[in-house]
């Protein structure tokens, strides 16, 4: 396994990086600018300099060059050791004044041969001193400067050495910073954690704090409470739906138990043991029907697969259904109304439509009683289609009306009618399979409409 590094670790980390990479830049442009600027500003004080003792020089007047050489060196910062120097036109050195006179420096050979007049340049004097040394010719000889750069440099090395020795502390800062705040965001996190690991099957009630900031967290821990709160409720359907089944299960199994210790508590005779047989038989048929529809819903629920979509003609495939209760609803004595008009196309599996309307005109039939209607009409809308079911039956109580599509459940004492309770939430399930609704409207003693809303294609 990978060693785990905290997130808050993982954030100073980043943080430090970031901070080192700025602060690195911002040094290095900041350090080479202000170096640009330091040399620049020395050229610039020497060439004053050298430019106005050579004027005097050039114009022959020796008293002037002399008080501007001393009085160069005397106004100027005596950390710029300013100094000067003249030579005649072989290159001979006649006089030398202030770090000039010091430690002199010979002229240049190309401002000597008159090729270089180009200004200063960087030199070592003595040990490890370095100067600007700037030589021009002054007709009939030859001016030299030279000033000490060391002061210019020194305001670019602090600057430097400011970053240097601050970066270490504002890295160490940073990083404990960023630790910090990022311990103190993901706090949020480590309370869900601790939620989530309460939550289980069985402990679905449990929630995750919200602090109602409305940041990314807490939408996410909002998120999570409504997922968890959404698997209770399948949770709780799913146990009500096996509980529902195991009851109704055992009601036949026990009588069909009992049934069969009768038949063989005494010996019986071929015709008695057959009738037995036939009995039992009848039962098992009605469990099976029982499974049969389990597994129905539980198919539905999981949906239609793509490849099962195909175009279906609503009114052909209604018309075909409606053929099929007819000799039920004349048995009933229940008159069959249709209003289904030219071909409707809608995608979808034409055997799960055919279940899903098959189930809805059982029940109309079954719970109107005889010399009633029931009529089944196809409304087209822009991009749906609807199908009402429609019948003149004792009808349903509104508190029943959402949960007639709960598994197993039946109104009042109709349970004596035949059924198990699944047909309506098969038929929801369907409807939704193929991407619609459906939806009831009674009135008790006046009837029920069915209403299936499927959309167009
Ligand atoms: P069942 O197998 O009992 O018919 P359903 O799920 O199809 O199960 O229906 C559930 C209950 O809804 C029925 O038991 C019945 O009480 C009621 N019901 C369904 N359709 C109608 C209808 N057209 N008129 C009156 N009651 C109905």
């Amino acid at each position: 396994m990978k060693p785990r590094v905290s997130i808050g670790v993982q954030w100073a980390l980043r943080y430090t990086v970031a901070l080192l990479v700025t602060v690195s830049v911002f040094g290095v442009f900041t350090y080479t600018q202000i170096a640009r600027r330091t040399e620049s500003d020395a050229r610039l004080v020497l060439e004053l300099q050298v430019n106005e003792v050579a004027v005097h020089a050039a114009a022959g007047e020796p008293d002037a060059m002399a008080e501007t050489i001393e009085r160069g060196i005397a106004s100027a910062d005596p950390e710029l050791k300013l100094g000067f120097a003249l030579f005649d036109t072989d290159g001979n050195l006649i006089v030398a004044r202030g770090s000039l006179a010091l430690y002199p420096t010979p002229l240049p050979e190309g401002v000597l041969a008159g090729e270089d007049q180009s200004g200063a340049d960087q030199v070592e004097v003595g040990e490890n001193y370095p100067y600007l040394v700037m030589a021009v010719r002054a007709p009939p000889g030859f001016v030299q400067g030279a000033i000490y750069t060391r002061p210019f440099v020194r305001n670019a090395r602090d600057v430097r050495d400011i970053y240097l020795y601050s970066l270490p502390v504002l890295l160490l800062v940073t990083a404990g910073l960023g630790y910090a705040l990022a311990r103190g965001s993901l706090r949020p996190l480590a309370e869900m954690n601790a939620t989530a690991r309460h939550i289980s099957g069985a402990n679905l009630e449990e929630r995750i704090p919200t602090t109602g900031s409305g940041d990314e967290l807490d939408e996410l821990a909002a998120t999570l409470n409504e997922m968890i709160a959404r698997i209770g409720r399948s949770v709780q359907r799913a146990r009500r739906f096996s509980g529902n089944a195991a009851h109704e299960l055992r009601t036949p199994l026990n009588a069909l138990r009992s049934r069969l210790e009768v038949t063989l508590e005494q010996p019986r005779d071929a015709e008695e043991a057959r009738k037995a047989l036939a009995e039992t038989a009848a039962e098992v048929e009605g469990l099976s029907n029982i499974v049969h529809a389990m597994m129905r819903l539980a198919q539905s629920e999981a949906g239609l697969a793509p490849e099962q979509r195909s175009p279906v003609d609503l009114s052909s495939l209604l018309r075909e259904v409606v053929a099929f209760f007819a000799p039920l609803a004349e048995e009933a004595e229940v008159e069959l109304v249709t209003e289904l008009g030219d071909p409707v196309w809608v995608p979808g599996d034409p055997s799960w439509l055919h279940e899903l309307f098959a189930n809805l005109l059982d029940n109309a039939i079954k719970y109107t009683p005889g010399g009633g209607r029931v009529e089944v009409t196809i409304e087209r809308q822009v991009d749906a289609v609807i199908i009402r079911i429609r019948d003149e039956g004792i009808g349903i109580p509104p508190e029943d009306l959402t949960r007639i599509f709960e598994p197993f459940h039946r109104v009042g004492d109709r349970s004596m009618a035949p059924g198990v309770g699944l047909g309506l939430p098969i038929s929801r399930e369907l409807a939704r399979a193929h991407g619609g609704e459906l939806q009831v409207e009674s009135r008790p003693g006046e009837g029920t409409t069915f209403l299936v809303r499927l959309p167009g294609s």
